[in-house]
């Protein structure tokens, strides 16, 4: 048992096309093998149109005779196919497919982010246990013919504590069980147990074949209330019974087997896992050039300190930040210099205030600051502090930078809307009289 490799879980049902055919030959393509997506290889590597794209080109009125190199498809990652699942995950994470190449580099197959979560799953690792891989392990079963006696059955029985037992026909194929439950019964009614084991057996007897999974054979055993399974091989040969109880052991010890086998996989699947769920938690709420929480994250935590200021009859104040002639910083220096600016305007805001104030990033080069137990002077005085450190402070990439601030303080009746509207009032007349400014507003 083990991981499959990226060729094993690749779809091979792909069809492609070279990235000089035109949109509409795609589309035609698609069409004609029902296939939902379609493999462009391009002289650098592949790109995948889905049908997804091509509804948004449809409804941007793209031309459709346009040759597909005109579409700037992003390349797909490739993967080769003896890789690892494990390297899949890591490509994954940006891309819905992956391309399988094989030794010549060529097109092998597509992988999907689900064929691969798929391919991870227990219960499809499960599925690939047989039952022959029980009986491989050199099961001891008897069986007996119909001719034999009653009481010799039941003898053998009990000197092998057997709790079933099987009766073949001459070509080994089972035609009967007795279990202990039958044999109550034949004790209770008195039966004669000289006449032979074929006028007390259950006949016919339900059997399985060796193929069966481990997992579809639990759930037989299962719907059916069987205490057994009786297994066949192809030819209807008698194989075996496993028993449920031999069944579930079997299940677990498997998967100990496999835990072990796997150990470090496992661990390095959790971790990957972990700290992809920390990224995207991240990337939900932060803004990626600053790291300040983004506005959705601002939103939330508005809601949160406004019901904590209610609570607690407290007081807050809102600030909205914007740099002063950030255009004419972006014209002379270039957009580059204009990122760096917002990140030092970040950094120096995040250096004045305190642990416990919010900071986020509105939108292009606006900020806001949610202030808590700050009413509007102490708040004004706050803004004060902001602008002066950034005026003070040498930004060299682009000269001296200024900003404007609008103050307000948070009423009980507040939504984050109603109260930026005024802290953004409050912003305009700032800009008006002059720039670095703060202006209050009640
Ligand atoms: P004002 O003093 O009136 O605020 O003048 P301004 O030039 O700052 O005017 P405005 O606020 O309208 O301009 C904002 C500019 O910020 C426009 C846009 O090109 C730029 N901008 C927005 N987001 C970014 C960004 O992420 N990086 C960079 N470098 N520039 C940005
Ligand atoms: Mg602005
Ligand atoms: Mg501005």
């Amino acid at each position: 048992m083990k991981f499959p490799n990226i060729g094993e879980i690749a779809t091979h049902q792909i069809i492609s096309v070279s990235i000089n055919d035109t949109l509409s030959y795609a589309i035609e393509q698609m069409m004609q093998s029902e296939h939902r997506s379609i493999v462009i290889i391009r002289e650098d590597g592949f790109s995948v149109l889905n049908v997804f794209d091509v509804i948004n080109f449809k409804n941007k009125q793209y031309d459709l005779e346009i040759p597909l190199s005109d579409l700037h498809l992003a390349k797909v990652p490739v993967l080769k196919k003896e890789q690892n699942i494990l390297d899949a995950l890591e490509q994954i994470e940006s891309a819905e497919f992956i391309c399988v190449i094989d030794e010549t580099n060529s097109l092998y197959g597509l992988v999907t982010h689900s064929d691969i979560t798929a391919n991870m799953d227990p219960d499809i690792l499960m599925e690939s246990y047989k039952l022959e891989d029980f009986f491989k392990i050199g099961k001891k079963v008897k069986t007996v013919t119909p001719d034999t006696s009653t009481s010799d059955v039941l003898k053998d029985m009990v000197k092998l504590a057997y709790d079933n037992i099987i009766i073949v026909d001459e070509s080994a194929q089972p035609i009967g069980i007795l279990t202990t439950k039958n044999i109550i019964s034949l004790v209770k009614l008195h039966k004669d147990l000289t006449l032979s084991i074929r006028d007390y057996m259950i006949s016919p007897v339900e059997t399985l074949t060796q193929s069966t999974s481990i997992k579809d054979a639990l759930a037989y055993i299962k719907t059916k209330h069987y205490k057994r399974a009786v297994i066949v091989d192809n030819e209807g040969i008698f194989v075996g019974v496993i028993s449920q109880s031999e069944l579930i052991s079997l299940t677990y010890s498997n998967w100990v087997t496999l835990m072990h086998q796997h150990e470090e996989e496992l661990a390095e699947v959790n971790t990957l896992l972990q700290k992809k769920t920390q990224k995207y938690e991240k990337l939900a709420s932060t803004d990626v050039l600053t790291g300040l929480y983004n506005r959705y994250k601002f939103s939330e935590l508005f809601l949160f300190e406004h019901q904590l200021m209610l609570r607690q009859n407290s007081k807050m104040s809102l600030l909205m930040l914007d740099i002063d002639f950030f255009k004419h910083v972006n014209d002379t220096y270039g957009h580059d210099v204009g990122d760096k600016v917002l990140v030092e305007v970040s950094n120096s805001i995040l250096q004045t205030l305190r642990n416990v104030d919010i900071i986020g990033r509105w939108g292009g080069e606006e900020f806001v600051m949610l202030v808590p137990t700050a009413d509007l002077t102490m708040a004004t005085g706050l803004a004060n502090n902001i602008r002066t450190t950034i005026a003070k402070k040498k930004i060299d990439i682009a000269k001296q930078v200024t900003v404007s601030i609008g103050v307000t303080q948070v009423q009980e009746d507040d939504t984050l809307q109603s109260a930026l509207k005024r802290a953004d009032n409050a912003l305009y007349i700032a800009k008006e009289s002059g720039r670095n400014k703060v202006v209050s507003q009640k």
